[in-house]
């Protein structure tokens, strides 16, 4: 028998891993194998090369080893396939637009040398593109999604095999460190990798990567957050969310896990049914960008494109640095510098600001957090900003201006979140705090003129 190829791509974990199940029974070893792939490497941002970084580190201790390439996985994988003489290469499926175009290549190269490229679940739980309305059409509006996935039923969490034989022979490049790629100076990839840091950004806090860091998370949070997740979740200033995003992102650990425990779990009702409906938006978001993998760069809605736009300037160098003067939205945008992270409402918060404040375009605050957000995810951060300019998926809710004063007073009523991060206003009494300081616009000017803008739209479109 030869060994088979796990190919790890985004589920850098062993427990619960049905791919790593099937290379164990189709091989007589298991070759690990990540591609650090320069097309996705380049654009990822600081945060996110920083963060996949030590989550395979982490990795690789728990296996006892990686192979590690870079460079363009076709090349890579097949290469890998030659030097170990595997039979099989095993893998999640990928559903993303490049992810799609990228396996077939490398299964195309495979066909050559009759190794086939076996795709055995993905990141979710119910796999993009298998629901269908009853008109055999995408669904477009989250809640009859919501409802087909409920009544589907996804597999129990898959057994870790009792014995994996690891096979580590493969030439690697070695894992950075101090965050810099080793291994043949001389390889393309090595050197266009060598080429970027993977550092975090000075001073930034990357939470701790890994399996092992993912199921303390989800522990902890079992444990002292479920509960009390649907009266708190919109609170910035309580660390109430799960901050499971980054683990989610690189399949430290599966949805179905969480699946599993949360219908086993004895904690509030509500809570738990909420936060799965908060695992559904993104299962839903991977689904629309599956049918529609052109809003990740266009509005879902197309009549929205007509909409008058700014060109980024100063009034967006002010947003991206916090320096608005709307403390709410200067506190999220700190935090995401300061974290690579940022509560849900506030992203909600801030995203509006953008976009019906400054009347700039979504796609340049989508491609700043995709910059600096460690669980930056195509699908849920291009459909978070759809949903908040109103273009995207759901009734557009083109009416919903949030007031960012009015935001801070009740979703943050000491302003404990502001002062964390504007520390400038940390004297400052609440409610006060909440008042804007030197605000680059007004917003009750900026809100009618984006109502009037939104209403032009909406009376030329034929209902
Ligand atoms: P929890 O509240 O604990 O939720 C549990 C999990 O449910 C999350 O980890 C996430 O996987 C999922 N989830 C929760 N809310 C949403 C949502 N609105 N849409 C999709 N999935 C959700 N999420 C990302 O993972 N990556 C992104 O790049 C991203 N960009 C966003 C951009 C904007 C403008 C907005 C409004 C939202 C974005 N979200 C994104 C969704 C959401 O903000 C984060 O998933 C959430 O804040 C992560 O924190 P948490 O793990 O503590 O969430």
């Amino acid at each position: 028998m030869a060994p088979a190829v796990l190919w790890f791509r985004r589920d850098l974990r062993l427990r619960d891993n049905p791919a790593l199940a099937r290379a164990a029974a189709a091989g007589d070893a298991v070759v690990p194998l990540f591609v650090i792939d320069p097309a996705l490497w380049r654009p990822a941002g600081e945060p996110r090369r920083s963060y996949l970084l030590s989550s395979l580190a982490a990795l690789r201790r728990s296996i006892g080893g990686l192979v590690l390439r870079v460079g363009d996985p076709a090349d890579e994988v097949a290469a890998v396939v030659a030097e170990t003489g595997a039979n099989s290469v095993h893998m999640a499926a990928d559903f993303g637009p490049y992810g799609v175009r990228r396996d077939t290549a490398v299964e195309s190269r495979l066909d050559a040398s009759g190794v086939p490229l076996v795709r055995t679940g993905s990141s979710y739980a119910v796999n993009p593109g298998s629901l269908l309305t009853v008109a055999e059409e995408p669904f477009r509006v989250f809640t009859p999604y919501f409802k087909a996935w409920q009544a589907q039923s996804w597999p129990a969490p898959s057994p870790t095999p009792s014995v994996i034989r690891w096979s580590l022979s493969a030439p690697s490049a070695d894992l950075p460190t101090g965050h810099v790629l080793t291994g043949d100076p001389e390889a393309a990839g090595v050197r266009a990798a060598n080429a970027l840091t993977g550092d975090p950004p000075d001073g930034m806090q990357l939470p701790p990567a890994g399996e092992d860091a993912a199921h303390r998370r989800w522990m902890h949070f079992q444990q002292s957050g479920l509960a009390s997740y649907g009266a708190h979740r919109n609170r910035p200033d309580l660390d109430a969310t799960s901050r499971l995003s980054v683990h989610l992102k690189w399949g430290e650990l599966h949805p179905r896990t969480l699946l599993a425990d949360l219908a086993n779990s004895c904690v509030d009702a509500g809570s738990v049914a909420r936060f799965r409906t908060e695992l559904a938006w993104r299962e839903f978001y991977a689904d629309v960008l599956f049918h529609r993998p052109d809003s990740a760069r266009e509005d879902f809605r197309q009549e929205f494109s007509a909409l008058p736009v700014q060109k980024p300037g100063d009034l967006f160098n002010a947003w991206c640095e916090g320096r608005t003067g709307y403390p709410i939205v200067d506190a999220g945008m700190r935090q995401l510098r300061a974290e690579g992270w940022m509560h849900n409402r506030v992203r909600m918060i801030v995203a509006s600001f953008l976009v019906k404040d400054l009347h700039i375009a979504w796609q340049h605050g989508a491609r700043h957090f995709m910059r600096w957000l460690v669980d930056g995810d195509l699908a849920s951060n291009m459909h978070g900003w759809q949903w908040t300019a109103g273009s995207g998926t759901d009734p557009a809710p083109y009416f919903r201006v949030f007031n960012p004063v009015d935001q801070g007073k009740k979703f943050d009523p000491d302003g404990a979140y502001i002062r964390r991060y504007v520390t400038e206003l940390r004297d400052v009494p609440a409610p006060q705090i909440h008042e804007p300081r030197s605000p680059i616009v007004d917003h009750a000017v900026e809100r009618k003129r984006s109502l009037a803008a939104y209403e032009s739209i909406r009376t030329r479109t034929p209902a």
